[in-house]
């Protein structure tokens, strides 16, 4: 992360912004922050740039940097910063986050360009700006993407708030009752509410949709038509933006959101974007029975990509999964291969020399360190799925983001060794092959990565026609023939 040299005349760029979610933090807080970081980081601070971005998104005709000319949103500040990085004057950039750089993605391209040309290291306050590889460029495009189009539909919104008004005087629309709130749309029934909120947390907790419609229908209760539930009933009633307390117009992928409702919420706005999120990701017939063990352990030695636990027929498999990125082409049945590995592992285990090996994996300051990041990382797959359900995002640039962030989560734990020594101790104080069975899939996952870091290459299976599971299709990495 740290370059060899620190930069000694480092830019600092702070914002002043319209924006009143942003007052709290002022100029002056922005500029002793990003200093406290310089020095932690024994980064030397040449000039301060203070962008005045009060009238923020009008668009002019701006110099560029390589000399031609092109429109954009009139910052001073920032086209100054520009100027010292490409010429040199500036050996380093600094600012709060990555709002507060780039707002525009035309403004965050010429970024990535000078810093392309330069290597001019770049930091922030809140670790949200990183642009030192194509993951961290990829992902700041994304953030931008997002704060763009929001600080869009903020302007739009004022607009379209006129014309709600006016049809609000008009009596409602007819038709059937939303689920959990009576014919006026306002008052909430408290017993469907609460079914509302049982199916919600029964997502979360990884039961399918199939699952809880059964149970409802078994226990009589009825959805608004009196009818029995269905997948299709289960999805629409908890992620409606009514139900958080959210008003809506349009349908399906042209809706948008339009502000806060007058009628009361059922779900927490944060319960819904995940119930959302999740529902997003079940929708295209992937998985999600969390979690299969192997996620992060196989891989695909053809191209390189991991294989991910992914719904089969006829079976659940391991797969390099197209949807995220894989070539798609092999699989591998997932009980064989958990079947085959757990017989490794207790094999391995039963090592004595492996008791050595356990020793050595204490926790020390950069497991804080990696633990600290897999927050951040987490946080930031909490706003993305966030940005998704309130539609400020689609759905294809939800899943290349997640990809990323789910890449630098992969990392971080098998970088974080922490959890595996207290689950290997408890592991080995007693029969192994009893306590490996009592184990969560996430347990069993931390002791294969802290014993195997390196994974098994998956083979392509043998031509031929249906057989039985070859466990020779899977080849310890990093030993070579
Ligand atoms: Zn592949």
């Amino acid at each position: 992360m740290a370059v060899s040299t620190p930069p000694r005349q480092a830019v600092l760029l702070t914002r002043i912004s319209d924006d009143k979610a942003e007052d709290a933090k002022g100029v002056g807080r922005q500029e002793d922050d990003c200093r406290e970081r310089a020095d932690r980081l024994h980064w030397g601070i040449g000039e301060v740039v203070v962008e005045n971005d009060t009238s923020a998104f009008k668009r002019r005709k701006v110099k560029l940097p390589d000399g031609t000319t092109g429109l954009r949103v009139v910052r001073p500040g920032f086209r100054r910063v520009l100027e010292l990085l490409s010429s040199g004057q500036a050996d380093g950039l600094l600012a709060y986050d990555l709002d507060r750089v780039a707002r525009d993605p035309r403004d965050l391209e010429d970024l990535i360009d000078v810093i392309e040309q330069t290597k001019i290291p770049v930091e922030s306050v809140t670790g949200s700006l990183r642009l030192s590889n194509d993951a961290d460029i990829t992902m700041a495009r994304v953030m931008v993407a997002i704060a763009n189009k929001s600080s869009r539909d903020t302007s739009r919104r004022v607009t379209r708030k006129h014309e709600q008004l006016a049809s609000e005087g008009k009596p409602g629309g007819g038709g059937i009752r939303p689920y959990g709130y009576a014919a006026d749309r306002a008052t909430v029934i408290e017993h469907e509410a609460a079914i509302i909120r049982e199916i919600a947390r029964r997502l979360l907790d990884d039961e399918s949709m199939y699952e809880i419609a059964a149970d409802l229908n078994e226990r009589g209760v009825l959805t608004v038509s009196g009818s029995d539930w269905s997948t299709r009933t289960i999805r629409s009633v908890v992620t409606k933006p009514r139900v958080a307390g959210l008003r809506s117009t349009g349908r399906d992928s042209a809706m948008q959101i339009v502000g806060p409702a007058t009628w009361p919420a059922i779900l927490d706005q944060e319960t819904w974007e995940e119930v959302c999120a999740k529902l997003a990701t079940r929708g295209i017939g992937s998985k999600n029975k969390l979690i299969r063990w192997l996620n992060g352990s196989l891989w695909h030695p053809a191209c390189g990509a991991g294989l991910i636990g992914w719904q089969g027929n006829p079976a659940p498999r391991y797969w390099c999964a197209t949807p995220r990125g894989g070539c798609g082409g092999v699989a591998i049945n997932a009980a064989g291969a958990e079947q085959e590995i757990e017989r490794q592992i207790l094999d391995l285990l039963s090592k004595p020399r492996i008791l050595e090996q356990l020793r050595g994996l204490a926790g020390s300051s950069s497991t804080r360190e990696a633990r600290a990041a897999l927050a951040d990382d987490e946080q930031q797959l909490k706003e993305m799925a966030g940005a998704y359900a309130r539609r400020q995002i689609t759905f294809a640039e939800y899943m290349e983001a997640r990809k990323i962030v789910e890449a630098r989560v992969r990392d971080a734990r098998a970088m974080m060794l922490a959890a595996a020594p207290r689950i290997l101790r408890g592991l080995l104080s007693g029969d192994v092959a009893v306590h490996w069975r009592d184990l969560e899939p996430t347990e069993k996952r931390e002791v294969v990565m802290a014993l195997v870091p390196d994974g098994w290459d998956v083979l392509p299976a043998q031509q031929g026609g249906r057989r039985a599971f070859d466990p020779a299709r899977l080849r310890l990495r990093g030993v070579d023939k």
